[in-house]
Formats: structure tokens, C-alpha cells, sequence
């Protein structure tokens, strides 16, 4: 935490950033007592966890690629089947590989098909976070040919 003086110096934005890790840091703090009350949890790595489940996303049900590392979107994280926040156990029967987006997605917006939630992933690979009305934004190069392959997949729903 941040003593006045060093808060008076800081910029609006700074400002802005500081209270938002604050935020975070209790969210996060909040989230790991619940998943200790939860029960016993189980070790694991995302790898293992992407090995076991192919590399496929549970929610989308298009691939993983491992090589996408957080904060991209389409980077591989871990979902809870049974949200945390809902009594769910940090335990490989509770788990599965997801995008990153699908992932935050799901718990903020919702349950979707896996043919909704590859447009709506392909939607964030093409526009980015604001969305299709954003003019300014220049897709990052080969967002095209990624959305493409995320719609595209083969499972079907
Ligand atoms: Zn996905």
C-alpha cells in the first residue's frame, strides 16, 4: 500500500492503476480463502492439465495453442466447472482447459454454445476488447487467419 505522500505524487492514471490492483489484490485474496473453504484442493500444472484435455478448449471446443501466453485472449488457462464462487473444488475433476477469454467470458457473462462462444472469441481476436465499433484499431497481423480457424472448428454445437 501506497503512504499519502507517495499518493499525492502520482498521476490521475497512476492513481487510476493503483486503485485498480488494489481491487484486484482482494479480489484475488477473497478468491483463494473460498477455494480453501471449498475443500481439498489438487496440484497441477496448466500443462498437465492441457496435455490431458488435448489441447482443446472445454467451452469453445476449438484449440489451445500452448504458445499463447496471458494476457492474450486466446491463451490457454484453467476453468472451474463448478465456479469457485459457487462451492466449486480446486481439483482435477472440477477443472478443464480454456481459452482465456472463454474463460472470463463464461463467468461474467454467462454459459454459451461452443459455436457462440468461438464467434464471440473470434469477435475479441478481430476487434479487441472495445469491440467491432472501434475504427482506430488495426487488427494484429495474422487475426484474420486465427478467427478464421477458431470459427471454423470442427466440433460441432
Ligand atoms: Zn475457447
Amino acid at each position: 500500500m501506497l503512504d499519502q505522500d507517495r499518493w499525492s505524487r502520482l498521476t490521475e492514471e497512476e492513481r487510476k492503476a493503483e486503485r485498480h490492483r488494489a481491487i484486484k489484490r482482494g479480489q484475488n485474496r477473497r478468491r483463494a480463502r473460498r477455494m480453501r473453504e471449498n475443500g481439498p484442493r489438487d496440484s497441477y500444472t496448466l500443462l498437465q492439465i492441457g496435455e490431458r484435455d488435448g489441447w482443446r478448449c472445454v467451452i469453445c471446443h476449438s484449440t489451445v495453442n500452448r504458445e499463447f501466453k496471458a494476457p492474450d485472449p486466446c491463451s490457454p488457462s484453467v476453468h472451474h466447472l463448478v465456479e469457485i464462487v459457487a462451492g466449486g473444488t480446486d481439483t482435477l475433476d472440477n477443472i478443464a482447459l480454456a481459452h482465456r477469454f472463454c474463460n472470463s467470458d463464461s463467468y461474467a457473462w454467462g454459459p454459451k454454445t461452443p459455436a457462440e462462444a468461438r464467434q464471440r472469441l473470434a469477435d475479441r481476436v478481430l476487434h479487441g476488447k472495445h469491440g467491432p465499433g472501434r475504427r482506430d484499431r488495426v487488427p494484429d497481423a495474422g487475426a484474420d487467419a486465427l478467427a478464421d480457424d477458431i470459427t471454423r472448428a470442427s466440433e460441432g454445437g
